[in-house]
């Protein structure tokens, strides 16, 4: 008789196609199958626990199974699961749009609902796009992004991408979008001062020399995500939207990885007390429950869309999902446990205790850099500390980490040679510091003990 366990893993290998998963491997290794989550702990078929140690992929906010979560889900399932938001509203979604205007940076009043990263980050390309053309300005059809940017894996989206391994092969039906340097220090012959000047300057001459063809510029506000987790150097950001606003190109900040607290301020974009004219959040913006994101614009955008209707500016762009009850619902109760907990505060007396715990990896002989804002931490594995040469991509170093802290009881996933922590920002200190001694093993035996394979 198959176990429970052999059953579904034969269905998941015969009818399961995984994303960002090669599954020429995948099937023929044992497959991890989560069957419950409870705190910051998820539990596999077999009752294994694992600490969540990147948040089920950079979501989870409160942990898993929360009962105030799932008391306002439940609440609002007695009223109505959907209903659109095409032409009519929804109670939580009206709430919902009146706190996030409330809670984000000064100017963004407006909230256009979407259903995950990418349709917010298409709905800013295009709200950019077809701002310029409703004012009558002819030729800002253009995108500037940013060397290495991820933001999202819809066309659209992946048109302001640039990480090749991802985004190469699909060029040629992609529109050009103009791209950056992004100040990667570590990595930067000049190290952290002349990677910002390269970066400004770059910017400056592309908008001095051809802002009349661009329409926004996008970027990951202070830290790039899945790039490496790579942190900008201060003033960075705040220097690249003063060009902007002096040139006449729209910013559109992809808060998407980096909002709900996540860096140690609710968005990124105040660290530097930046005010996009567009700001694209998603994944904590539910706790990481259910899939809800939304774009913010200005009242100044907004207002370009504003006419009668024959002037035919409507933006007109919904999925069928756009503004779901249940999962404005459950934003709005996230909002309120993000007060009610002061879970924003929190996350900067738990990153400075996360980054204690970890100083003492600076001086393994394979670790090259350990990068972290708020509870955003990526550390980059090196083949040789001293040239900083990376690992061979085949070694598959990352992978080999990562699996080795599954083995310990931690899970997170590599991005290349760069390790993940990325825990959930209720993580309790305790936990916090069991989740950093796995993380550690892991790191030490894999790239010092020649461990498993
Ligand atoms: C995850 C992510 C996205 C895409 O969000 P999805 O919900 O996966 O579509 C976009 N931008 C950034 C910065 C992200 O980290």
């Amino acid at each position: 008789m198959t176990s429970d366990y052999e059953r579904l893993a034969a269905l998941n290998k015969n009818h399961v196609w995984h994303p960002f998963t090669q599954m020429k491997d995948y099937v023929h290794s044992d497959p991890l199958i989560i069957e419950r989550g409870e705190g910051i702990m998820l539990y596999d078929v077999h009752g294994r626990a694992y600490y969540d140690g990147f948040s089920s992929v950079w979501l989870n906010v409160h942990g898993h199974h929360v009962p105030e979560l799932n008391q306002a889900i439940t609440e609002q399932l007695k009223l109505v699961a959907h209903s659109t938001l095409l032409g009519m509203a929804n109670v939580p979604a009206i709430e919902l749009a009146e706190k996030l205007a409330g809670i984000s940076p000064k100017g963004l009043n407006k909230v256009f609902y979407s259903d995950s990263g990418a349709t917010g980050v298409e709905i800013a390309i295009k709200m950019a796009f077809q701002y310029w053309h409703n004012q009558g300005v002819r030729g800002k059809t253009s995108f500037i992004t940013m060397n290495q940017a991820y933001h999202g894996d819809t066309i659209g989206a992946v048109s302001v991408g640039a990480i090749p391994l991802y985004h190469d092969v699909f060029r040629p039906m992609l529109f050009p979008s103009h791209i950056i340097p992004y100040p990667y220090a570590y990595r930067h012959e000049g190290g952290e001062m002349k990677a910002l000047e390269d970066t400004l300057a770059a910017l400056r001459n592309l908008l001095e020399t051809r802002a009349d063809e661009i329409a926004a510029l996008i970027v990951e506000p202070i830290v790039q995500g899945a790039s490496g987790i790579i942190v900008m150097p201060q003033g960075c950001l705040s220097e690249m939207a003063a060009l902007c606003r002096k040139h006449g190109v729209l910013l559109i900040a992809d808060e998407v990885a980096t909002g709900f607290g996540r860096t140690g301020a609710m968005f990124a974009c105040d660290l530097e007390d930046v005010s996009p004219d567009l700001m694209v959040i998603g994944k904590g913006l539910t706790g990481g429950y259910l899939p809800l994101a939304a774009t913010l614009a200005t009242d100044e955008v907004y207002s370009a869309f504003y006419g009668d209707y024959q002037e035919q500016k409507t933006f007109f762009h919904g999925h069928s999902f756009t503004g779901n009850p249940l999962g404005c619902a459950a934003a709005l109760a996230n909002l309120k446990l993000f007060e009610d907990r002061n879970i924003v505060e929190g996350v900067r007396t738990k990153a400075s205790f996360v980054e204690q715990k970890l100083a003492a990896l600076k001086d393994r002989p394979h670790v090259g850099e350990i990068r972290q804002k708020g509870l955003m931490v990526g550390i980059e594995l090196v083949q040789d500390k001293d040239s900083r040469a990376p690992y061979d991509w085949a070694e598959r170093i990352g992978v080999r980490t990562s699996l080795r802290a599954r083995e310990l009881g931690m899970l997170t996933r590599p991005l290349g040679n760069v390790i993940v922590f990325i825990p959930p920002l209720a993580s309790s200190q305790a936990e916090l510091d069991a989740m950093t001694a796995i993380l550690s093993e892991s790191i030490i035996s894999v790239t010092e003990g020649g461990a498993v394979t």
